[in-house]
């Protein structure tokens, strides 16, 4: 299983791309301008027009820059879309978004997705957005878990996600670098409240719990550019799995450039070094 995330963070937007050989990929999130995705996809040897699906977590602007245009990626090039109810709602009734409805698919937690030989399962998590979700994609040679933007991990979600090959989780901020950020009140409330963003502190303990001898990799994602440092974050994590006796690969996505996962890493290297 490959996987790449192209950016990850508040700032410069989420996309993730999965992978495997002999199929097409499929991206979960687009929160970037097609400018960068169209190039990012072309590191990877990849156009838009390769993608077999795109699934959406929620409508934050950070994960959907690029449906939110004129003429949208899914339009351009499409790419039929999965996305909430709720999501829908807002950007077919409220923002009058033009998408052939044709491409327009809702996906319900718990439903599985079938696309392109992927199982892909959608899940609610806590987070202040309309209906929003996360995804398990699950191929032939593995499963990966995007779990970013909630403000807590129920104890459900935790049992679901034991045991994932390879689980990207966001690790947003640290409590104190937050609460001294200077930001204003109501933006540190929401973050730190339980529908907004992970903190080093919960992602560490709900690693330390969900992961297992099968986790082969973890990445941390949608890190906090004022209020975290990869240091800090990995630090915090990497305690957390040394009490649990584990040890999977374990690294930070970068906040705005694309980086390779999974075997892809592989990949990437032998195309970096030929
Ligand atoms: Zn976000
Ligand atoms: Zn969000």
């Amino acid at each position: 299983m490959n996987i790449a995330s192209l950016s990850s963070s508040s700032t410069y937007g989420n996309a993730y791309i999965v992978w495997e050989d002999s199929k097409r990929p499929i991206l979960i999130d687009c929160g970037m301008s097609l400018k960068r995705m169209v190039a990012s996809l072309e590191a990877l040897g990849m156009t838009p027009r390769d993608l077999a699906a795109l699934f959406i977590t929620h409508e934050h602007s950070d994960h959907v820059r690029a449906l939110c245009l004129k003429n949208p990626l899914p339009e351009k090039y499409h790419i039929p879309v999965y996305a909430s109810r709720g999501f829908w709602e807002w950007y077919l009734n409220y923002r009058g978004y033009r998408i052939d409805l044709s491409l327009v698919n809702v996906v319900e937690s718990g439903q599985r997705v079938r696309t392109e030989g992927y199982r892909v399962q959608a899940f609610s998590k806590p987070h202040d957005a309309l209906d929003p979700l996360g995804f398990i994609v699950e191929g032939s040679t593995g499963r990966v878990c995007f779990v970013m933007d909630l403000g807590h991990v129920p104890y459900p979600l935790e049992a679901l996600l034991r045991g994932t090959e390879y689980l990207f989780f966001e690790s947003n901020h640290d409590v104190d670098m937050e609460l001294r950020s200077g930001r204003p009140r109501p933006l540190i409330d929401r973050v730190l409240g339980a529908q907004g963003h992970l903190s080093n502190t919960q992602a560490a303990d709900s690693i330390s719990r969900l992961a297992t001898k099968d986790t082969r990799e973890i990445v941390l994602c949608h890190l906090s550019i004022d209020c975290n440092s990869p240091e800090v974050a990995l630090t915090a994590v990497q305690s957390g799995l040394k009490r649990a006796g584990l040890s999977p690969v374990l690294s930070v996505a970068p906040p705005g450039e694309l980086a390779v996962y999974g075997s892809g890493r592989a990949v990437s290297h032998s195309r970096a070094s030929s």
